[in-house]
C-alpha cells in the first residue's frame, strides 16, 4: 500500500532518564499537570523522584491521580478541569498506559468545551475529532501499549459499558521519556500482560495485513523474536534490568507506527476485547490472551498462508506448502503455549465473562467499529456470527 509514516514524538531512552524530566519539561510549559495511575508510583518512589526533577528545573505542577486501569471519561473530565483550573500548560503522564492515554484525551479535552466523550470512537459520525491539544510528556513505568509514543488512546465510558479508541494527530506525545528501571516494579502478572499486549499489537498488524510486505513481516518477526525470547526473563526476575529494557523497546516499536506502515490492516483482536473490557472491566492483555488464538485458529482457515509464515519463522516448523492448515495450526498452538507459559489466561473461563452475552458482545463490538458491509475491519471481516464462532471456541 502506499503510505505516509509520520510520529514526530521525542524518544528519550535509558536508564536514569527520569532525571531529566524537569529539563525536558521546561521546554514545553511552566506549569504541569502531572498525571498519575492507583498509587503504585508513590510507593515505588518514582513519583518523588520525577517530582525532585520537576523542581530542581524550576518547574511548577498541579496533580490529578487515580486514573484507573481501563481509564474511564470521568477521569478524563477530572483531569481536564483540574490542568484548565490550575492554569496548567504541559501534561506529563507518569504509569502506565492507563494513565498515558488519559493524559492524552485530558490534553485534547482542555481545548474542548463539548463532553469528551464526543472525541472517542463509538459509531458513525464522530461528534468531535480533536486537532488541538496540551503538549504531553510521557514517562511509562509499565512496558505494553506503545501509548508513549503513538497517537491512540483508550478510554471507557463505564455508564454506557463501552470502550473505545481516538487516534489523531495532535495527541502525539511531544516526548515519551523512557526509563526502563522505573518498570523494575512491575509485578510479574502485569509484565506477563504487557508482553501479551505487545506481541497482540504486532500479530494484528502481521495477520491483518495486505499481501506482500516483506519487509513489514521481518520487523514484526523482529519483534516477536524478541519480546518471546526476553519477556519470560523479566517474568521470572522482575529486577533484571537488561530484559526490561528490551521488552520496552519491543512494546515501543510494536505500536508507534514503524511495524505497520502500509499494511493497512485491522485490529479485530483489540476491537473485541475492548467489549469485555468494557462489560467486565477485565485487564486488556488478559482479555486479548484469550481472544487472540482462538481468532487465529478462526483466521487461518480462511488464510492459512500468513500463519504457516508464522509457524515457520517463529517456531521454526516446515510447512508442506502455503496451504499446510495443520502446520498453521500447530503454530497458532505453540503461540498459545507461550502465553499460558508467562502466565496469561487462554480460556475465557478463566475471565469473569458471561457466556449467555455473547451475541450483545459481538453486537457491541460492530456497533463501535463496522465497515460498509456491517463487518469488523479485518482479515477476514467479521460479521457477528464470526465473532460469536470466536468467543465460543476461546471457551
Ligand atoms: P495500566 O492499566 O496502565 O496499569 C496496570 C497496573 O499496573 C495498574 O494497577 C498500575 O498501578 C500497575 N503499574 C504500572 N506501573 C507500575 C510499576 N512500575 N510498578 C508497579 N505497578 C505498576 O496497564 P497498561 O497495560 O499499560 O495499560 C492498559 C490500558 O492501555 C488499557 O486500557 C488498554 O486498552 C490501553 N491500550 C492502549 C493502547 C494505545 O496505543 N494507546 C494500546 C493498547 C492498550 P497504578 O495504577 O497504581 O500505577
Ligand atoms: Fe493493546
Amino acid at each position: 500500500m502506499n503510505f505516509e509514516f509520520y510520529n514526530p514524538t521525542h524518544l528519550i531512552f535509558g536508564t536514569g532518564k527520569l532525571s531529566h524530566l524537569g529539563d525536558v519539561i521546561s521546554t514545553y510549559g511552566k506549569k504541569a499537570l502531572l498525571v498519575t495511575g492507583g498509587g503504585s508510583v508513590k510507593r515505588n518512589g518514582t513519583f518523588d523522584r520525577a517530582t525532585a526533577s520537576l523542581e530542581a528545573a524550576g518547574m511548577s505542577f498541579a496533580e490529578c491521580d487515580g486514573v484507573e486501569p481501563n481509564p474511564r471519561i470521568t477521569t478524563v473530565k477530572r483531569g481536564a478541569r483540574i490542568a484548565r483550573d490550575q492554569g496548567c500548560d504541559v501534561i506529563i503522564a507518569l504509569g502506565g498506559g492507563s494513565t498515558m492515554d488519559a493524559a492524552k484525551v485530558m490534553a485534547a479535552a482542555y481545548y474542548y468545551d463539548g463532553d469528551p466523550w464526543d472525541m472517542i470512537h463509538h459509531g458513525q459520525p464522530r461528534p468531535h475529532v480533536p486537532t488541538r491539544a496540551l503538549p504531553v510528556i510521557t514517562v511509562p513505568t509499565l512496558a505494553a501499549t506503545g501509548s508513549e509514543m503513538n497517537m491512540g488512546a483508550v478510554i471507557s465510558n463505564e455508564q454506557t459499558k463501552e470502550k473505545s479508541f481516538v487516534q489523531a494527530p495532535c495527541l502525539y506525545p511531544k516526548a515519551a521519556l523512557v526509563d526502563p528501571e522505573l518498570t523494575l516494579s512491575v509485578p510479574r502478572d502485569q509484565t506477563a500482560y504487557g508482553v501479551c499486549d505487545l506481541l497482540t499489537h504486532v500479530t494484528e498488524a502481521y495477520f491483518n495485513g495486505v499481501d506482500a510486505t516483506p519487509l513489514q513481516d521481518r520487523f514484526a518477526e523482529g519483534v516477536i523474536l524478541t519480546a518471546m525470547e526476553w519477556g519470560p526473563k523479566a517474568v521470572a526476575d522482575g529486577r533484571d534490568l537488561e530484559a526490561r529494557t528490551q521488552v520496552q523497546w519491543a512494546s515501543i516499536v510494536a505500536l508507534n507506527g514503524w511495524v505497520n506502515a502500509g499494511t493497512n490492516g485491522g485490529f479485530p483482536v483489540h476491537m473485541i476485547e475492548h467489549t469485555l473490557s468494557a462489560y467486565h472491566d477485565i485487564t486488556h492483555a488478559a482479555g486479548l490472551a484469550v481472544i487472540n488464538p482462538s481468532w487465529m485458529r478462526f483466521a487461518a482457515r480462511h488464510r492459512s498462508d500468513k500463519f504457516v509464515q508464522f509457524a515457520e519463522r517463529i517456531f521454526g516448523f516446515t510447512a508442506k506448502g502455503t496451504d499446510d492448515l495443520d502446520c498453521a495450526l500447530q503454530g497458532i498452538d505453540r503461540f498459545e503455549d507461550f502465553l499460558k507459559s508467562i502466565g496469561c489466561p487462554t480460556r475465557l473461563s478463566e475471565l469473569p465473562v458471561d457466556d449467555s452475552l455473547f451475541t450483545r458482545y459481538a453486537q457491541d463490538t460492530l456497533r463501535v467499529l463496522h465497515d460498509k458491509k456491517g463487518r469488523l475491519p479485518g482479515r477476514p471481516p467479521m460479521s457477528e456470527n464470526d465473532i460469536i464462532e470466536v468467543l465460543k471456541a476461546a471457551r
